[in-house]
């Protein structure tokens, strides 16, 4: 089968090749890739940035169809449409796994970094990590929906954000986006969406933020208290360490700063702000098989749309180099 594979020497691309694919386990399935989106952080694998690991096959955004199934797996049939998501594995037994936060799990499985992944004709995953995708959802969206969508939804829980309250979204781009759409038609929240591109800002008011405001040049923490008194919660997808600081200052007392996009350095946060006004700050990562399916459920109800175009597998490197550019808008998927 042919499959994006990372180059002997982590140069940042990946070579297409033939891979011949073991025989699956018997907890494991073979799935039949239809789509797998194309995410930065499958760049960074390519590179080598988290250790690098030549001939693995990338991609975790993968959609496709149970084409085997193991002897052990249960709640699958030949023909269901699942996901292949970053979470792929955990250990089941630790604190994390068993309280309900299996993205933390020390012994975690990530597709496409350190497993084969899903950017290839066909992927073998654990039966119990393959989420189903409902038969409503458009197949390319889903694809959208593992990843970024996922993300952003698990974001906002983690805000605790309530009906009427004001939630600031720091970055407009591919999970910001998706943030406001989450914000908007799920949680409830009035939304104030900063970025400093107004085209992006643009984009966050047609999507349904209330307020936009470009943070280039202004204090996008006095706006907020100016206009509605301060954010209960603030959301950063930017990777900008001085949009966190601006987040942390767009807080009301009581507020919650959630940290999503990862930029090198520290957050700025004034000891005295935490402590007298109650701040608090969480980190939020992916999300768990049970917010996948959460989020798959209400994008089949047309919670979110993602913006997604589809391209060919010969065509990846090119688009690892226009994602580098930033010539991609949404989400650029490979059709199999
Ligand atoms: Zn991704
Ligand atoms: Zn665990």
């Amino acid at each position: 089968m042919k499959a994006a594979v990372v180059r002997p020497n982590s140069d940042g691309y990946v070579d297409i090749k033939d891979v011949k694919l073991r025989p699956i386990k018997d907890n494991e399935i073979l799935v039949k890739m239809e789509y797998c989106g194309l995410c930065h952080t499958d760049l960074h694998v390519a590179a080598g940035d988290f250790g690098p690991q030549p001939g693995r096959i990338i991609g975790h955004e993968g959609i496709g169809r149970v084409e085997q199934i193991g002897k052990e797996v249960t709640g699958l049939e030949i023909g269901d449409r699942v996901s292949i998501a970053w979470l792929a594995g955990a250990c089941g037994r630790c604190e994390y796994c068993v309280t309900g936060r299996e993205t933390l799990c020390r012994s975690v499985q990530n597709a496409g970094y350190n497993m084969d992944g899903a950017m290839a004709e066909k992927c073998i995953i654990r039966g119990d990590f393959a989420v189903k995708v409902p038969e409503k959802l458009d197949p390319i969206q889903a694809s959208s929906i593992t990843c970024a969508g996922v993300t952003t939804y698990k974001a906002l829980k983690t805000s605790g954000i309530r009906p009427g309250q004001w939630v600031a979204i720091y970055g407009c781009g591919g999970l910001g986006n998706l943030a406001i759409q989450w914000a908007q038609n799920v949680f409830k929240a009035h939304v104030l969406a900063v970025d400093i591109n107004d085209d992006k800002l643009e984009y966050a008011k047609e999507v349904g933020a209330d307020l936009t405001f470009n943070s280039k040049n202004a204090d996008s923490g006095k706006f907020a208290h100016d206009q509605f008194g301060g954010a209960h919660a603030a959301i950063v997808t930017a990777v900008s360490q001085i949009a966190f600081d601006q987040a942390v200052d767009s807080l009301r007392a009581g507020g919650k700063v959630v940290a999503v996009g990862l930029p090198k350095g520290k957050m700025g946060l004034s000891i005295v702000k935490t402590v007298l006004d109650g701040i608090q700050v969480a980190g939020s990562l992916v999300g768990t098989r049970q917010d996948l399916k959460e989020a798959f459920d209400l994008a089949a109800d047309g919670a979110i749309k993602p913006i997604v175009s589809v391209c060919k597998l010969d065509e990846v490197n090119e688009m690892i180099d226009k994602m580098k550019n930033g010539e991609i808008k949404g989400r650029k998927v490979i059709k199999f």
